[in-house]
């Protein structure tokens, strides 16, 4: 492995590098490795305390993965990483993830490069010398060539802008930034705001050690039993052993004529198969649980809304079924979509409400007036509260960007570029801001692939981009504005044939008041990958490279 640091090069206060990257998480980390593999002399910063990204803020009890641990969360790249690491659990637990990614940093020798407690607070490019000007939280600055931005697609909490919420005197706890010390509830009140993913698997949790709790309910949801059990080590053996096909299977084209390449489903019809029939299948998924309910299911599930909304009236009647005040049952009957949020998986979640000490209080018909000193006032009345838990989810996708807020050419800000909508070409570069690469932002699957996965090959693209332009003596590169529109009309296009631009969700960014309101996932699944390559391939069409501008331009780096 090369060594950064005789490229690094210190000039007064400033550290220059060929790479900066924001962000420690499961892609900040991976880029660093393959981007130090390269050569280049690459610093990351993240100003959390410890590598790890959400991994590391999202403690809250219940916490874990939604898709498959082994073999689909976790890196795939090294053959070693995935041999030596004994997943536990079919669906790994935040402790479990943590320790995977500490060990990932451990094994490739990452942390000599990596400056934790340090927030980038300022990154803007200068033309003059084709590179960009970092500030930090710690006073440090540098500058790179390279800005790589895997600021993390669910990292910014959103916290919800309640009246009289500094008079609250009791404690208040984020999901999204969970305490380091451990959080007890046991012989309190505590009441939680919000019911998405991370609700949906603390509630129950927390419902265990607490005196009561009193969920504050603003959107029911749909969950499908997360099944979670420990893996036994003939299951582990057996991913090791066919890795090479499995992870094939992960990349692989989807078929052209699929509805939905992000979710091709089962291979069979709704329209083919009778009402006994799909009634069979849902029953069979249910029991099954997972996030086997949506990918194997029917292709038309997220595309068609007459079987979109037979699906919705089975998860309806599993409500009823599981929850035995029907008052509370119509409360929790959710009416979107199925499958246009992001799906949730739970561990006893409806089965909560049965519980003499979980109230259920429904937003939408007693909305909350405001926050006192000792609890939640809604309309109806006071609800006394010791802990306050905002589980309200994060500032999606585009959030931790715009917090983030580079200044690209001119000094034009990223807020100004994406006022009315998140301009972007292949959802890593951005018009206006050359050599700013993004991870997971708008216009990738992001958010709707494997993550780890996701990262690595479009960390891929990346390095060979800044190949590409170092190996012609270029020095800087940025997509055209008519690329980023034609990207736009192709990343809608996509989703205009689901059923995931009609519902409102953190997808949409209508969680965020003020945000442009718009589906910025490619929904492409494996596909889209396939496309990138492509287009690096065919010589970078849509991309404006420009000449280095001479030695200066090149500081630092060879
Ligand atoms: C409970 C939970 C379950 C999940 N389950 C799954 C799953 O089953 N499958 C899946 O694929 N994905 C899942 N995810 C999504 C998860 O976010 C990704 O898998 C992955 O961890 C994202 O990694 P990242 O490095 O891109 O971003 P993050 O992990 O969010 O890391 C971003 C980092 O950037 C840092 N940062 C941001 N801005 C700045 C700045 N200005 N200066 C310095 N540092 C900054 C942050 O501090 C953070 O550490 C889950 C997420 C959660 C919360």
């Amino acid at each position: 492995m090369t060594s950064t640091t005789h490229h690094t090069r210190r000039d007064g206060a400033t550290e220059h590098y060929d790479a900066i990257i924001i962000g420690a998480g499961v892609s900040g980390m991976y880029a660093l490795h393959h981007l130090r593999g390269m050569g280049l002399s690459v610093r990351a910063y993240d100003g959390a305390p410890s590598v790890g990204g959400t991994w590391w803020y999202n403690r809250y009890p219940g916490a874990r993965v939604d898709g498959p641990s082994a073999p689909l969360y976790g890196y795939t790249f090294s053959d070693e990483l995935v041999k030596e690491w004994d997943w536990t659990e079919s669906q790994s637990s935040q402790p479990e993830v943590h320790s995977y990614l500490e060990h990932f940093a451990d094994r490739f020798d990452l942390r000599r490069d990596i400056q934790l407690e340090t927030w980038v607070r300022s990154a803007r490019y200068d033309e003059a010398t084709q590179r960009w000007q970092v500030e930090t939280s710690t006073g440090l600055r540098a500058s790179a060539q390279f800005l790589v931005c895997a600021v993390g697609a669910l990292s910014t909490p959103n916290t919800p802008d309640i009246p009289g919420f500094d008079a609250f005197e009791g404690e208040c706890v984020h999901t999204g930034n969970w305490p380091q010390t451990p959080v007890s509830f046991s012989g309190k009140r505590v009441g939680v705001i919000g019911t998405g993913s991370s609700g949906v698997q603390a509630i129950p949790e927390i419902a265990k050690e607490a005196d009561h709790v009193t969920v504050f309910q603003r959107t029911p949801q749909y969950t499908v039993p997360a099944r979670n059990r420990p893996l036994a080590p003939e299951e582990l053996a057996a991913v090791r052993e066919n890795w090479e096909t499995l992870r094939a299977g992960m990349t692989a084209l989807p078929d052209a004529d699929a509805a939905l390449p992000m979710a091709p489903g089962n291979g069979r019809s709704a329209f083919d198969e009778t009402p006994e029939q799909r009634h069979a299948l849902y029953e069979e998924l249910w029991e099954q649980g997972t996030l086997a309910f949506v990918f194997r299911n029917y292709a038309e599930l997220l595309v068609n809304e007459e079987i979109n909304r037979e699906v919705c009236a089975f998860l309806r009647g599993k409500i009823r079924e599981i929850v035995r005040d029907p008052e509370t049952a119509e409360k929790l009957m959710p009416d979107h979509f199925y499958g246009t949020k992001r799906p949730i998986l739970d561990s006893g979640y409806y089965e909560t409400y049965n519980r003499d000490d979980v109230t259920l209080v429904d937003l939408r018909r007693d909305p909350i007036e405001e926050m006192t000193a000792t609890g939640v006032r809604t309309r109806s009345g006071e609800h006394p509260i010791d802990v306050l838990v905002l589980a309200t989810g994060f500032d999606a996708i585009s959030g931790s960007m715009l917090r983030l807020d580079p200044k690209g050419r001119d000094g034009v800000s990223l807020k100004e570029r994406w006022q009315s909508r998140f301009h972007n070409y292949l959802g890593l570069m951005i018009s206006g801001f050359p050599n700013l690469f993004m991870i997971h932002g708008p216009g990738t699957p992001g958010v709707l692939y494997l993550m780890p996965l996701g990262a690595e090959l479009e960390t891929e693209w990346i390095a060979n981009c800044i190949r590409h332009l170092r190996d012609r003596g270029l020095g800087a590169v940025e997509p055209t504005h008519a690329a980023e529109l034609d990207w736009d009309r192709e990343v809608s296009a996509l989703a205009d044939k689901t059923l995931f631009p009609r519902t409102d969700s953190w997808y949409t960014g209508s969680n965020i008041p003020g945000k442009p309101r718009h589906f910025s996932v490619h929904l492409g699944g494996p596909a889209y990958f396939h496309r990138i390559a492509e287009i690096a391939n065919e010589g970078y069409d849509g991309f404006v490279f420009t000449p280095a501008l001479g030695e200066r331009a090149n500081a630092g780096s060879r």
